[in-house]
């Protein structure tokens, strides 16, 4: 009610004067210039007047009965509402006007009675004018604020959202980081962080004289039976479960990783020497020989720990990771479940090791190898049944390479399968040449080695079947000799695949009994038509004749499972004797040939030796 304004078109002006002359002569200038004039004669119909309606100018009579037109301007500025409000005062000429009063108290112009008409319009139009300006200018800067206050609002949340948003991103980036720098099923470092630790001790070393560290590398032994025979949950279980065992071992500061697979890398920080390295390896094999028991499953895994000092010489971290490694070749090739310390000298033999394995490429691809044929006496006839094949290298520049130093990279590498393909289809050809001989035996039979990797091909009975309708050879000539790893390693497949031997009359043997898991049981399982008892059974019957140790029993028992008996290594007429006493059936050794070349072979059969 306060703000309502008469004709908002008009500006209004209150006079305040206790003269009723002046505020008619005043009000008439005023009004007839446009103006909406109220009139008070004193404070408090002023006070009313501005109750109803705030006015725009007070135009102000300075003499006044009871309150002076000086203390009605001060009441007006000392309130909220009529502070803004321009005062002018009226004087005439013998008042005694103080200017400076009148301005002190908030007047902003005075005028002088009597009244010139164009000077009261041009003050009163001047005063309006710059009141409407100072309206005008509160008003923007009201809005100003307004929208200062608002954006400031507005960039407030946005700051929150970006604030969020930086929060989410840089939890991102951390989460990113660690799947970059760790392995997502133990949540261990991965092998790139693990370079970079071992960056980071390299260099430590360098700087620091009293700084030294190990590095360990370890691998599950046989980890892939595992996996085979309880399926990739399980492995995945058991190998949270070693990462967790592995991490009791260490202190703090050493730094454990998984390499991938069944591989695990360790830094053994700040060490006083290589004992103490040695000491965390041994606790390791210790705590890992213990069984794990797993969700569904008690398990029992071994691993294998290559030790490598950390050396300050090293240019690189990767070639502390490699000798690491190359210790734990060693371990494993020691007989596993063990750890091993690198020696240069170690170093050294892995390049040769390159070196043969490149080597071993490039005779495959020109079949530099060549077969040796090594008889099988029959103890009961004491004639030769027939010939083992056996694979020498021919090297272009050492000479024959046997095979014991091969075959193991060849296993290694792949390289194998073409290896003991190419012997298969040789043999199978010698021996078609061989039964075209009329004086040679039509029984004759041929074995090959067959290595694991070549066994679990599934194209393997293709490969058979074709070289045996290549060299039209009776396939119940053919003897194929395996190892106990073939089983092992292959228990799914390998039933279906003597079965299928089985059907083409092909004979398996079991070779080198004894040397591996010698479990009779699996004999059960998957029987086979003959057991090649090793060597070294052979050899302990010379050491003590009276007791020929498990021989007897072995025989006996492979020939209660309708198995026949090979004995190989056998270089003295005793041995001879000893095992025909034991119903052995046949027998192979350098007592009867060593391995020869097919052109010899034919000379032997002639000569018709006789045992
Ligand atoms: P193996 O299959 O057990 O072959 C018998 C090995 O014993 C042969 O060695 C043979 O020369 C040797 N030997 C024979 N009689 C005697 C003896 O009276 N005393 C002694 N001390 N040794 C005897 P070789 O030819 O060096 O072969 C070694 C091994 O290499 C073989 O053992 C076999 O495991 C592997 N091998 C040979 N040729 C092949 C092949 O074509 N493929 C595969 N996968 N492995 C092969
Ligand atoms: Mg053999
Ligand atoms: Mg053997």
């Amino acid at each position: 009610m306060y703000y309502k304004r008469l004709d908002p078109d008009k500006k209004d002006i209150l006079l305040i004067d206790d003269t009723p002359e002046n505020l008619r002569v005043l009000s008439f200038i005023l009004k007839t210039e446009g103006y909406n004039v109220r009139k008070a004669l004193n404070w408090q119909m002023a006070m009313t007047a501005c109750q109803i309606v705030l006015p725009d100018l007070i135009l102000l009579d300075i003499m006044m009965p009871d309150v002076d037109g000086y203390e009605v301007c001060r009441r007006l500025k000392s309130s909220d509402i009529t502070a803004e409000i321009p005062v002018i005062f009226l004087s005439s000429l013998d008042d005694i006007f103080d200017k400076v009063k009148a301005f002190k108290v908030g007047g902003v112009d005075y005028i002088s009675k009597p009244f010139d008409f164009q000077e009261v319009l041009v003050r009163v139009q001047n005063q309006l004018v710059l009141r409407t300006a100072q309206v005008e200018i509160l008003k923007l800067k009201n809005e100003l604020e307004e929208r200062v206050k608002q954006r400031t609002c507005e960039l407030e949340k946005t700051l929150q959202i970006l604030q969020k948003e930086i929060a989410s991103r840089k939890q991102m980036q951390g989460e990113l980081l660690k799947m970059v720098l760790h392995d997502s099923l133990t949540g261990l470092p991965n092998r790139f962080l693990f370079s970079q630790r071992l960056e980071t001790s390299l260099n430590l070393s360098k700087q620091e004289s009293n700084y030294q560290f190990a590095v360990l590398f370890l691998d599950c032994d046989r980890f892939k039976i595992v996996n085979d025979s309880l399926g990739h949950l399980v492995g995945d279980e058991l190998l949270v479960a070693i990462s967790q065992r592995l991490q009791i071992c260490l202190k703090e500061s050493d730094t454990l990783a998984r390499l991938g697979g069944d591989e695990f890398g360790i830094i053994l920080d700040k060490l006083p020497d290589i004992n103490a390295a040695i000491q965390v390896s041994e606790r390791i094999l210790e705590k890992l020989s213990l069984s794990f028991k797993l969700s569904r499953y008690e398990v029992f895994i071994n691993a294998s720990i290559g030790i490598n000092w950390g050396n300050k010489e090293y240019e690189k971290p990767e070639y502390l990771l490699r000798d690491a490694d190359t210790a734990m070749y060693h371990a494993k090739a020691l007989g596993r479940a063990r750890y091993h310390v690198f020696d240069p000298i170690m170093y050294q033999e892995a390049i040769q090791l390159l070196d043969l394995e490149n080597d071993l490429r490039r005779a495959v691809e020109q079949q530099e190898f060549v077969v040796y044929y090594q008889p099988i006496i029959s103890l009961i006839t004491g004639k030769v049944s027939g010939f083992e094949a056996l694979v020498r290298w021919k090297h272009p520049v050492r000479g024959l390479i046997f095979p014991i130093e091969f075959i193991p990279i060849a296993e290694e590498t792949g390289l194998i399968n073409a290896i003991d393909k190419w012997v298969l289809r040789s043999a199978c050809h010698q021996l078609r040449i061989w039964q075209d001989y009329p004086t040679i035996p039509k029984n004759l039979t041929i074995s090959a080695n067959l290595s694991a990797r070549l066994f679990s091909q599934p194209n393997l009975i293709v490969e058979i079947d074709q070289i045996i309708q290549e060299t039209k050879i009776n396939s119940a000539s053919l003897q194929l000799e395996i190892t106990e790893s073939v089983i092992m390693e292959n228990t799914h497949t390998v039933k279906t695949v003597i079965q299928q031997l089985k059907d083409r009359k092909i004979k398996l043997i079991m070779d080198d009994f004894g040397t591996g898991y010698s479990s009779l049981s699996y004999l059960h399982n998957f029987p086979l038509n003959t057991l090649k008892i090793d060597k070294s059974f052979v050899k302990i019957m010379d050491k003590n004749p009276e007791n020929m140790g498990l021989l007897p029993a072995i025989i006996g028992i492979a020939k209660s499972m309708g198995m026949t008996v090979v004995a190989e290594g056998v270089e003295t007429r005793e041995q001879l004797e000893k095992l025909r006493s034991l119903n052995c059936d046949f027998a192979q050794g350098y007592l009867f040939s060593r391995a020869m070349e097919p052109e010899l072979v034919v000379d032997f059969l002639n000569a018709d030796p006789q045992w």
